[in-house]
């Protein structure tokens, strides 16, 4: 799909995964002429591998991220009013067992400052199931069991919601280029001049042509290939040294239930979902040091056995066989702390300190992608201008895909 036919652009943005789909809908929206090159396909990144939760994230709250919670919760109270065809409300079941981790009181103040911060949403209210109703629960493990909480977050399918993030820049007037493999850029005296190769099949033939066009701004949104990219940039901008840390899904064919569990695996005590996925069950996920390629991701065998094992200790009577699976790449700043205790906070590393031309967009979160875009326009707009015509992201709604 390609329809771009200007050479020079305010904004160019690499990677079409939910990052840089939210860049290039605000950035549009914002009054910039904006293009996005994608060198796969739409969401081909880690934006098809996630756990497709649109939520705050509960356990975040453990390692204090109160601001990234809060803003994970506007958004997904923006998301099911603006994008009822793609995110949906749903239960969480917590159960809490004599060996969990967290004591029943503590799960009771998480779930309090939770539904606080998404400002005493009525929807998003928790509760206490009571024990007459626990052999309704999907078969859910009982020996031991003390208290089952259930709470409300929402659910999404993560490459739809970005193909449909594209289509509405696409709708606001930005152009699209996909495949389009972005090579090199150059700082010129007002931004980047940018080099990208197209691919084309034609009855059989494979053809490429190179394009060369000019920026005013460049986006970097090439998630797990970030620093990739950073290195084809003349000369190359400042960046931060980051972990690629691997998070791997089962799919199984049979569902489980119509809700989701948030569990604790018995071996590590990180939290694992057991979540429905269209007919079939989504497991996952793991956080698994990731060395080398980001294309050649792949779930491992003790990831696999990691997760099987959490839903045996949960669901010992679940009959479902692994018919897929997948592994997505998080990109989390370097560090000496576990991977689960670092911060998922966005990092937005420009070119130089002021009236930067260049922006990397590090990690963030599928739920916090329009307040991150927005937060890219701010520093666009900090060199570039600000244009009266600019429409509110809050407002657009999204709709599902056609094709
Ligand atoms: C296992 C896992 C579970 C997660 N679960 C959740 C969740 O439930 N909820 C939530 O809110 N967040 C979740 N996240 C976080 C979320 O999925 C990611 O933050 C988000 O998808 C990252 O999007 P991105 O656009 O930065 O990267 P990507 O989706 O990887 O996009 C980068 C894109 O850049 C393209 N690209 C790379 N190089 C080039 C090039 N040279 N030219 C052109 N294009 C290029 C790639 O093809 C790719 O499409 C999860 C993450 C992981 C790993």
């Amino acid at each position: 799909m390609s329809n771009e036919s200007e050479s020079t652009y305010d904004v160019v943005v690499i990677g079409g995964g939910i990052q840089g789909a939210g860049v290039a809908q605000a950035a549009q929206a914002a009054g910039y002429s904006t293009l996005i090159l994608e060198k796969t396909d739409w969401a081909a990144g880690t934006s098809s591998k996630s756990s497709k939760l649109i939520h705050g994230g509960l356990r975040y709250l453990q390692s204090g991220e109160l601001s990234l919670v809060q803003e994970g919760l506007q958004e997904r109270a923006l998301l099911l009013k603006n994008a009822p065809e793609l995110v949906h409300s749903n239960w969480f079941y917590l159960p809490i067992y004599t060996h969990s981790q967290h004591h029943s009181w503590q799960i009771y103040s998480g779930l309090t400052l939770y539904w606080m911060l998404s400002g005493c949403q009525d929807g998003a209210k928790f509760e206490v199931v009571p024990k007459t109703q626990w052999n309704e629960l999907a078969g859910l493990e009982t020996k031991n069991l003390q208290k089952v909480y259930r709470y409300h977050d929402a659910q999404t399918d993560d490459a739809k919601l970005t193909a449909a993030v594209v289509q509405s820049a696409v709708s606001l007037g930005a152009k699209i280029s996909c495949p389009a493999n972005f090579i090199n850029a150059e700082k010129t005296e007002d931004g980047y001049r940018v080099c990208y190769e197209n691919s084309q099949e034609t009855e059989g033939n494979h053809s490429t042509a190179h394009q060369s066009i000019s920026c005013r701004f460049l986006v970097n949104a090439g998630g797990p290939w970030i620093n990739q990219i950073v290195s084809t940039i003349s000369p190359p901008p400042r960046s931060i040294d980051i972990d690629l840390v691997q998070g791997t899904h089962l799919i199984l064919d049979k569902k489980i239930s119509d809700q989701c569990f948030y569990l604790e695996s018995p071996a590590d005590g990180r939290a694992v979902f057991v979540l429905p996925w269209y007919d079939k069950t989504l497991l996952g996920t793991t956080e698994t040091l990731f060395e080398g390629n980001p294309e050649d991701a792949a779930p491992t065998e003790q990831e696999r056995q990691y997760l099987l094992d959490v839903l045996a200790s949960y669901f010992p009577d679940y009959t479902g066989k692994v018919c897929g699976e997948m592994a997505g790449l998080r990109v989390l700043p370097s560090g000496r702390q576990k991977h689960y205790q670092r911060s998922r906070e966005v990092r937005l590393i420009t070119d130089q300190p002021s009236q930067p031309h260049y922006v990397g967009v590090y990690g963030g979160k599928l739920t916090g992608y329009r307040a991150t875009a927005e937060k890219v326009v701010k520093v666009i707009e900090s060199t570039l201008g600000s244009s009266e015509n600019w429409i509110d992201t809050k407002t657009l709604p999204l709709i599902l895909p056609t094709a």
